[in-house]
């Protein structure tokens, strides 16, 4: 790889299920680095030991493969600028905390908690933003070697360069611009030795040659003070592009409330990969035609010029829509294994081909998995008509599926022709003709185009129904006759 490839990540903390709102982060840079040729890179920024666990970092990585969201760089993949775990680079972060303080770019601070809420708080109240007032900014190295020797734990702080600006590109937002003297000195190393999120992640993006960084607008104000921590050590700093959040219907940000589901509960409800790509995609970026498309076409179509900067809104329908495209989309092995993932099991006497048949028959109809297995129960299983389907039936009544039987004795032709002398024999038109021949065939009231049942269904089979609504019928009305 050249020094010059496009390289993007996605550095998720790993203390908890991925939901939609990173995803759509991850997707982001997914398609940046895929529309570019460039490098995708994982990263697990597992330094806060308390919150992460190893099993959310697996599930992760099984939800981004379950998405096809490869990546080329990073843990189980290839990549010469590992570890990929930030619990594992510590060394690397103690080198460059030692570098700042070398420098004095960096200083230990002995405040304690409630002396700096104290200044806070005076600061806020004389209608100053709340910023470090420097105590520890500039001790006598001796009175820092007592209070270290004497137990007391410091943090390191930043020290930010007085009088300067801090400005950057922003990849969504343009150009940004900050006086350091707004920022004051931050903490860079916590008092018990843990690292500041910000400061890994920036030193990270740097060794590890990202490029680009997409990522949520609450990052927005961490750039200006990771952008100083990266030049005060003379590294490489990424492009940032702050994407506009995900919120729900009432515009707070997205939450459970609104209907926002893991990638595990999308995955188990039955949602196909490429639904929630190609709705994720279009959150917040806006696609020039409204089709569905496979992620090489996401790709190829993405740029960074159509991000927006208003808030995306997610709306729950939307995915709907998406997974019925994607269900139109999907080729039969990839609906037969996401039937049979789902717990369906094609009746004996319905092999494979015929299983593959079927599903092609009814996927104009289905949007989840049981939908599916209900189809394929109604047309390879015996027919069980519901309360609505038995009204149907009765309606016609046992006279009309008679009519109907001895016509199909003579019948070789297209289903048109067959519903035709059935009409004219019966006098039923329209919807009571079409009807009942529905649901005794199909099984249910609204369906696939009936020409396709039927040709499915083959002879043998057609007759068996008719000969089943018949029995329904003569069964209710000899019922209805001892009444
Ligand atoms: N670990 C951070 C998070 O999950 C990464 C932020 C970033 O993308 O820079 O929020």
């Amino acid at each position: 790889m050249s020094e010059s490839t496009l390289k993007t990540r996605f550095a998720p903390s790993p203390s908890g299920e991925i939901h939609l709102g990173n995803l759509r982060t991850a997707l982001f840079n997914y398609l940046l680095a895929a529309s570019r040729g460039g490098v995708f890179l994982l990263r697990i920024e597992d330094t806060d030991a308390e919150r992460s666990r190893g099993e959310h970092a697996q599930a992760l990585m099984r939800d981004l493969r379950w998405l096809g969201l490869r990546w080329q760089e990073g843990p189980e993949a290839d990549g010469e600028r590992g570890p990929y775990y930030q619990a594992q680079r510590g060394a690397i972060y103690a080198r460059y905390y030692q570098a700042l303080e070398t420098a004095g770019a960096a200083y230990p601070c002995f405040c304690s908690d409630t002396a700096l809420q104290l200044a806070r708080k005076a600061q806020r109240s004389a209608g100053q933003p709340p910023r470090y007032a420097g105590t520890c900014a500039h001790l006598p190295a001796e009175e820092v070697r007592r209070r270290l020797a004497a137990g007391e734990r410091p943090t390191l702080r930043f020290r930010v360069p007085a009088g300067g600006q801090v400005e950057f590109n922003d990849l969504v937002r343009g150009p940004q611009r900050y006086n350091s003297d707004d920022i004051g000195d931050f903490i860079i190393r916590r008092s018990d030795g843990t690292a500041a999120f910000f400061f890994c992640n920036a030193i990270d993006d740097a060794l590890m040659a990202v490029t680009h960084v997409l990522r949520g607008e609450d990052h927005l104000s961490n750039t200006p003070r990771q952008l100083l921590i990266l030049q005060a050590l003379e590294l490489d700093a990424p492009a940032y592009g702050h994407v506009s959040l995900l919120v729900g219907e009432d515009a707070s940000p997205l939450s459970k409330r609104h209907g926002s589901l893991s990638v595990r509960q999308l995955r188990e409800m039955g949602y196909l990969p490429t639904a929630i790509l190609n709705y994720l995609a279009r959150l917040g970026h806006s696609y020039g035609d409204d089709s569905y498309a496979e992620p090489e076409r996401l790709a190829a179509q993405f740029d960074l010029e159509r991000l927006g900067k208003a808030p995306a809104r997610f709306d729950p329908s939307q995915l709907r829509h998406w997974q019925k495209e994607a269900v139109q989309a999907a080729d039969s092995e990839t609906l037969l294994g996401w039937f049979r993932e789902a717990g369906g099991v094609l009746p004996a006497g319905c092999d494979a081909a015929r299983g593959l048949a079927v599903l092609d028959l009814v996927r104009d109809n289905v949007e989840m998995p049981q939908d599916i297995v209900d189809w394929v129960s109604r047309l390879c299983g015996e027919p069980r008509p519901g309360e609505a389907e038995g009204r149907v039936l009765l309606a016609a009544g046992s006279a009309f599926f008679a009519a109907s039987l001895s016509l199909l004795a003579d019948s070789s032709g297209a289903f048109r022709e067959f519903a035709a002398a059935v009409g004219k024999q019966t006098g039923a038109r329209g919807k009571a003709l079409y009807m009942p021949l529905r649901v005794a065939l199909s099984g249910a009231v609204h369906g696939p185009e009936m020409g396709r049942i039927w040709d499915w269904l083959g002879r043998d089979a057609c007759r068996e129904r008719l000969q089943a609504a018949l029995d329904y019928c003569r069964g209710a009305e000899a019922h209805a006759e001892t009444v």
